[in-house]
């Protein structure tokens, strides 16, 4: 689950990250009620998406840039406008861009030099990996790229936690010293608390910046959080804008459904993780493009089953359906009914191949023949992929 930069802002205070304040608006009048507030100040206003790259992100509108220097309500209102319900196109976003329903006002601040920060979860080490650079700001992806001896990794050990050793290794390499390290030290390690506390799988501020007057602070924030662990962190569920999310994986979610949307246009229904990549790999061997990874697990019940099925059928993409079950815990008949309910209420128009096998198969296979539904059954799972592939050219 990922959240708003605005909501971040929440996290950072929580654990005593400097940023700078702001105040996210959904309205021109809102946005200029915003600038208001903190009248005396300079300001910017940011578009509100999950997605990065919003500085040099282009409007459809013909608007350019997510974030701009204001100095007034009446401008912060006049920006707002612009932004607001328009669709935002950024590195990150892929063409078809982001719509922006809310924006931030926040206080500008001068900046001397622009860092780069991260925290995330590497899977190779198993440790969480602090990564910093002082090549900071828009650019860092080219950074990575082209000069990637510009950036500095400390990985952490998980049980020994952060050490102050490697937090003036990161602060070396950043090259800071005097107050603005001491100041960057406690940041490092409030940083790292969070990341802990609110089991992020990566935090990212980029840039975080030193500032004329002394300041270190972070300008902007993207978090990512492990979903296996958000049942204890309510107060971070309530954050989560089902709007800047695949509505098929909302759906999915909602029905404990292990979906992951594609572009292909044959969608597959899997009982178990491996089984489903198998079965996305045979269907790219017969030449298809898989709509979809679906795992609908072990133990799935009839109404978890006849919404997958549902979702996967609200896609407009999709042209055909291959059902492929292997039922060592799952019963086939769970499968089979849910199926059929799905197809009836949704009258089937597209090809489905179905092939079970396994726990309780003839009567699953029984129930989809008496049921009257035009399915095309086979034996293998290659067959399935072939019969499929052929069916939706
Ligand atoms: P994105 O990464 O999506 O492009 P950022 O929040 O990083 O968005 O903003 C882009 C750039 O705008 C930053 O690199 C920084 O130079 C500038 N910026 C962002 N927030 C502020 C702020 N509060 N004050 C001054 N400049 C800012
Ligand atoms: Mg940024």
């Amino acid at each position: 689950m990922n959240i708003h930069e605005y909501q971040a802002k929440e996290l950072f205070d929580r654990f005593q990250v400097p940023s700078p304040k702001g105040q996210v608006a959904s309205t021109p009048e809102e946005a200029a009620e915003a600038a208001r507030q903190f009248a005396g100040s300079k300001l910017v206003i940011k578009a509100q998406v999950h997605a990065g790259g919003r500085g040099k992100g282009h409007f459809k509108n013909g608007f350019k840039g997510g974030v701009h220097l204001i100095d007034s309500p009446e401008q912060a209102a006049e920006f707002a406008a612009k932004m607001l319900n328009e669709t935002l196109v950024t590195v990150q976003t892929g063409e078809s861009g982001r719509l922006v329903r809310k924006v931030m006002i926040a206080e500008a601040v001068d900046i001397t030099h622009e860092y780069y920060l991260a925290i995330l979860m590497d899977r190779a080490s198993c440790r969480p990996v602090i990564v910093a650079s002082t090549e900071g700001g828009m650019n860092i992806e080219d950074v990575a790229h082209g000069s990637p001896e510009k950036i500095f990794r400390q990985a952490v050990h998980p049980l020994l936690g952060l050490q102050p050793y490697e937090v003036r290794k990161v602060t070396a390499a950043l090259g800071l010293s005097g107050d603005l390290a001491k100041q960057f030290s406690k940041l490092l390690a409030n940083l790292y608390k969070l990341f802990l506390e609110c089991d992020c799988s990566m935090l990212e501020i980029n840039p975080l910046v030193t500032t004329p007057d002394g300041r270190v602070l972070a300008l902007d924030a993207k978090f990512g959080f492990d979903d296996n662990a958000l049942y204890r962190h309510p107060e971070i569920v309530a954050m989560r804008d089902k709007e800047e999310e695949d509505p098929r994986e909302v759906a999915a979610s909602e029905y404990d459904l292990n979906y992951i949307g594609l572009d292909g246009n044959i969608a597959c229904l899997v009982n178990g993780a491996g089984l489903a990549m198998a079965t996305m790999d045979v269907i790219k061997h017969f030449g298809g493009e898989p709509a979809n990874f679906l795992d609908v697990g072990g133990g799935a019940s009839k109404e978890q089953v006849t919404a997958a099925f549902k979702i996967i059928l609200g896609d407009p993409k999709v042209k055909g359906i291959m059902i492929n079950i292997f039922g060592g815990i799952m019963d086939c008949n769970i499968i089979a009914e849910g199926v059929i309910a799905a197809a009836k209420e949704t009258g089937l128009p597209i090809p489905l191949v179905v092939r079970l096998e396994g726990n309780n198969v003839e009567a699953g296979k029984a129930a989809l023949k008496a049921s009257g539904i035009n399915i095309t059954t086979a034996a293998t799972m290659a067959e399935a992929a072939e019969k499929i592939v052929a069916l939706v050219n």
